[in-house]
């Protein structure tokens, strides 16, 4: 990142209008009266043709007469004359263009979005947008967009992709007070984007906390990476979960894998914490930007009313965070502060009887004790309260207890003198929400984004593998002009990248397949090989515990019969024979190359049942062993792998690398397969290992 050129585009020092105008009602009239009503400092350059003045500036022909140096300019001619304004900034010098005008990909003028781009980058200038509303910052008293004025002043920066929202999100801030610094509008992302957006913001020493509003992002694996670097809190909304991929996909991952869960998936892994909704978005950004992550599960709530204790008990439950009880010496300490009808485990009931002095004195001590990771402090108006009295003393218990690295959240419910007083705690950095749960969900955003934090995890690559072998099996398909690989080519890829697949040759001919059974020297499985029979076993063709030559001829040719019964003009390569896996956990791995994020790695409790449970987790690839072992521990169905109802626990250990390479490998291939699968996988006792029997990849299209 240009770290000037970014400046220049974002805080600019100087701006010119390009297509201003003194016509009340017009875009180019709007941006120019921001500017004047936001108190922007620097000087104005209004470009309009047919004018010598316009809303009081001298105003210019061209960007190219105007005498000072521009930082960034705002365009709002129609889009057609975007590509040639660009190339009079670049001669000019401009920094950044904030294309307000248009009219281009989202009505299919991708053409004129990438024309003006490249001659953009040409000049060394980015480009935001188009089809923005523009930009807004307090700190430099910069709107220069058509939003009537700049939001409530406050540590958070928001980014939207949506413009409507994004001037309607503007309005909203007062009235939510929740307080920005910066709101940048990012419409078509033909050049700056999310990732750019995010690592700028991070930089940006009026920035506490980072939201995002997304529709889709455009390069989703840089997003991560910036997203991931980023040292302050990120939080998005993300709408819009569209089932691409799922439609049309040959295996069963690709059927599991919305586009949602792959994007819920990366944002855990990019430490980006997730809104539900707008009002979740402004609640969690509050919090975000006010106080620290929650490092640790230990969450301590303080009311004076069962009733919302409850609740809050309830919602802490919900978002992930269960109240334990408070150790003996805090809650011998707390009883001092409550009448004997009080409760001093967790939640901490001061009772209807408490008043200033209690609180403050309770939540003082609590946010200094070292069991306590997180606070959230209730309070139910009463005739016998000040509500404003409480709230000084929350803060100045806040203030007493010297503590900065732990997050405490307020609720009051009550009437007008309890909205003021949450008013009151906002300004002075205490989130306060007129609802217990808005309270406990936004402590638990605080808990997510320090899990995250600490779950991102760096992949070291496997060096035994070997990707010149997998490559050449996949010529060899692609030169027969197949996409789906049968069982036998696709554990070759699976062993070039030493995942234990089950031992498996092919035969051609019924003696042939008698020899291999004999030689497996046990019981054999029996399968049809075939580029056109990708779910063997509904064209009959699987034939497992096989023994015997006999049974070995007349499964060979009742699986012959079966296939060419089930689907006359199949390409049958032959018969596979493979020993037979000892029973075990059936499990699945799999993975999508997702449009946004590329390949991402699918796991879940496996077996004919996959589709029917879902109980599956995503990550996009490559993952660590340690992530892996997450992902184990993600699914409904964990405690089956850990031994549950006294079964022995089960290979997580082995499990886990195999995971990870199977990662590691759909990562390297990427640019070549479209999705796999390996359904079943046998998993082991622990220490004795995973058994892959069933394996299947699709390569993308050429
Ligand atoms: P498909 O999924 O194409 O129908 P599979 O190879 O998965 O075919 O075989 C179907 C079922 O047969 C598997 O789910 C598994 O239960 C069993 N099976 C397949 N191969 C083996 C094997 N090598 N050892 C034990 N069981 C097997
Ligand atoms: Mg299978």
């Amino acid at each position: 990142m240009d770290l000037e050129v970014m400046n220049g585009l974002l805080r600019p020092k100087s701006i010119a209008v390009i297509g201003a105008s003194n016509t009340e009602g017009k875009i180019g009239y709007s941006v120019v009266r921001s500017l004047i009503e936001g108190g922007y400092e620097g000087p104005v350059y209004p470009v309009n043709p047919k004018s010598d003045e316009i809303q009081g500036f001298k105003a210019y022909k061209s960007v190219l007469d105007v005498p000072g140096e521009i930082d960034a300019a705002a365009i709002v001619v129609p889009a057609k004359f975007v590509p040639q304004v660009t190339r009079e900034c670049g001669e000019k010098g401009v920094k950044g263009l904030i294309v307000i005008a248009s009219g281009f990909s989202e009505i299919g003028r991708a053409d004129l979005e990438t024309q003006t781009v490249e001659i953009a980058h040409e000049y060394g200038m980015r480009v935001l947008g188009p089809n923005i509303v523009g930009i807004l910052s307090n700190s430099d008293k910069c709107n220069a967009s058509f939003a009537p004025f700049l939001p409530l002043p406050g540590k958070a920066a928001l980014v939207s992709q949506s413009g409507a929202l994004f001037i309607a999100m503007d309005a909203s801030t007062y009235i939510r007070r929740v307080g920005f610094d910066k709101m940048i509008s990012i419409g078509n992302m033909s050049d700056v984007n999310f990732g750019d957006t995010v690592s700028w913001l991070d930089q940006d020493e009026s920035t506490g906390c980072i939201s995002l509003y997304i529709e889709g992002l455009k390069d989703g694996r840089r997003f991560m990476e910036n997203a991931l670097t980023a040292s302050k809190p990120i939080i998005a909304l993300k709408s819009g979960t569209s089932a691409h991929g799922a439609a049309a996909a040959a295996s069963h991952t690709g059927s599991l894998a919305g586009s949602g869960k792959v994007y819920d998936a990366a944002f855990e892994q990019a430490g980006v914490v997730r809104a539900s909704d707008l009002n979740n978005l402004f609640d969690r950004t509050l919090a975000m930007s006010l106080q620290p992550p929650m490092q640790g599960d230990s969450l301590l709530i303080v009311t004076n009313g069962g009733g919302v204790g409850v609740l809050a008990t309830d919602s802490a439950e919900r978002y992930g965070i269960p109240l334990r009880f408070a150790p003996e010496d805090v809650q011998t300490e707390l009883r001092k502060y409550m009448p004997e009808f009080g409760s001093a485990r967790n939640p901490v009931d001061l009772t209807g009887m408490a008043g200033r002095d209690w609180y403050q004195v309770s939540v003082q001590y609590s946010f200094a004790h070292d069991w306590v990771d997180g606070l959230v402090v209730l309070y139910c108006e009463t005739a016998m309260t000040d509500p404003q009295d409480i709230a000084e003393g929350i803060k100045a218990a806040v203030d007493g207890s010297g503590v900065t690295d732990k997050p405490i959240a307020v609720s009051f419910v009550g009437g007008e003198r309890s909205e003021a007083a949450m008013r009151w705690l906002v300004e002075n950095g205490i989130p306060a929400y007129n609802e217990p749960d808005t309270a406990v969900n936004a402590i638990a955003a605080l808990r997510e984004y320090a899990r995250n934090q600490n779950a991102a995890q760096s992949f070291v690559r496997y060096q035994d593998v070997d990707e010149a072998a997998a490559r050449a099996v996949i010529t060899k398909v692609r030169s027969e002009g197949d996409r789906a690989m049968t069982e036998i080519e696709s554990k070759a890829i699976f062993e070039a990248y030493r995942l234990p697949v089950a031992h498996t040759r092919l035969a051609t001919t019924e003696d042939e397949a008698v020899a291999k059974a004999v030689a497996a020297n046990g019981p054999v499985v029996l399968k049809i090989v075939s580029p056109d029979i990708l779910h063997k076993s509904d064209a009959g063709g699987v034939k497992v515990n096989v023994e015997g030559e006999e049974a070995v001829r007349k499964y060979f040719r009742e699986i012959l019969a079966n296939a060419k019964a089930y689907k006359p003009d199949a390409d049958i390569h032959g018969i596979a024979v493979q020993e037979m896996a000892p029973w075990g956990t059936e499990v699945i791995l799999g993975s999508v190359n997702d449009a946004t994020f590329g390949p991402t790695v699918m796991f879940g409790l496996g077996g004919i049942f996959v589709e029917i449970l879902k109980d599956v987790t995503f990550r996009v690839a490559p993952v660590s062993p340690e992530q892996s072992l997450k992902m184990l521990s993600d699914i409904n169905g964990a405690p089956i792998l850990e031994g549950a109802r006294g079964e022995t626990p089960k290979d997580r250990k082995a499990l886990a690398e195999v995971l990870s390479r199977y990662s590691q490998m759909i990562d390297d291939l990427g640019d070549e397969i479209l999705e796999t699968d390996a359904n079943p996988v046998i998993v082991y006792d622990e220490g004795d290992g995973v058994c892959i029997v069933d394996a299947r990849i699709i390569l993308k299209a050429e």
